[in-house]
């Protein structure tokens, strides 16, 4: 049995906030977009179901997924697949949360982005301690923005001291931070620094394409977010085919969910069983640390 990683992104393109670097801010959905996306995620629910293989599902959705029920729904009935290993969702933690006492904890991450502009600090760790509550794990992060740097100081504080907290560096402004802003980052993110950086990938073996893969609503394939190329799709007969390692073929990466895959880097040894959720478990860094 092999044991596939798979990065699905459906149709859903649409966010109920608005971050002011982000093309999906207040971008309304239309009933249509949200009528094919649940047909596609339907689809592919019942695809995992029918898989031999065991399967780890992380949502990286155009916009927020979670405040649909259809993926409070999908992510349930996921969750309790005796071949599913692992479903992990990245959501702005912004919708209710009473749902998430059907999932199957076990199976079950969330990968919590915190956005300083849109919600308060008290309502999002709110939110934070009801995951605690119910044992759902959970990494907690937002980008590095300077002007987020006290607030981000205050979420480190008022989180369960074993919540990892990664940090994405801002790299829309060349030369962004001082050394001492690099200090601080690191001193909330004890790994910013494998974040704040462009790697230069082409010719380098990645993972993806392989035993990691991404899959489009409509079922096509690609390598990684990345790499628009489709090379096969899920629901032909014999896709699996379509699945062998390769070289990258782009310049550069620069994303966690695309270079964390990248084979010199050794970011398995890292995170653990818990890549595609971004938990870095805090206690061995402290037990690393003089
Ligand atoms: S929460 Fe995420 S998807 Fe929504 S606007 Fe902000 S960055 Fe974009
Ligand atoms: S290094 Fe990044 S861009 Fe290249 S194949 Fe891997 S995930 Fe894709």
């Amino acid at each position: 049995m092999k044991n596939w990683k798979i990065l699905y992104r459906g149709s859903l393109s649409g966010c109920n906030y608005s971050c002011f670097y982000c093309p999906f801010a207040k971008k309304e959905i239309s009933p249509v977009n949200l009528h094919n996306d649940k047909s596609e995620l339907d689809r592919f629910i019942k695809w995992a179901q029918e898989q031999e293989n065991q399967l780890e599902i992380m949502f990286t959705p155009f916009g927020e997924a979670l405040i649909h029920n259809y993926y409070q729904e999908g992510i349930i009935k996921l969750s309790h697949l005796p071949n599913v290993k692992k479903v992990v969702i990245q959501t702005n933690l912004s919708g209710k949360l009473s749902w998430i006492e059907s999932v199957n904890n076990k199976t079950v991450a969330l990968w919590c982005s915190f956005h300083p502009s849109q919600v308060s600090l008290s309502e999002f760790t709110g939110k934070c301690n009801s995951l605690d509550s119910s044992n759902i794990r959970h990494s907690v992060g937002c980008v590095g923005m300077k002007e987020d740097f006290t607030v981000i100081s205050r979420l480190r504080s008022e989180l369960n001291p074993s919540t990892y907290i990664w940090i994405n560096a801002y790299k829309h402004e060349k030369d962004y931070y001082s050394s001492a802003d690099v200090q601080f980052l690191n001193s909330i993110d004890p790994l910013f620094n494998t974040n704040n950086k462009v790697y230069q990938t082409k010719g380098k073996i990645c993972g993806t394409g392989d035993k990691v893969f991404s899959v489009k609503g409509n079922g096509d394939i690609t390598r990684c977010h990345f790499h628009s190329t489709c090379i096969g799709n899920i629901y032909n007969a014999g896709f699996e085919s379509v699945l062998y390692s390769r070289l990258c073929e782009n310049e550069t990466c620069h994303c966690y969910i695309g270079y964390v895959h990248l084979e010199e880097l050794e970011l398995a040894k890292v995170y653990g069983d818990s890549i595609l959720e971004r938990i870095y478990d805090l206690s061995h860094h402290k037990a690393n640390t003089p």
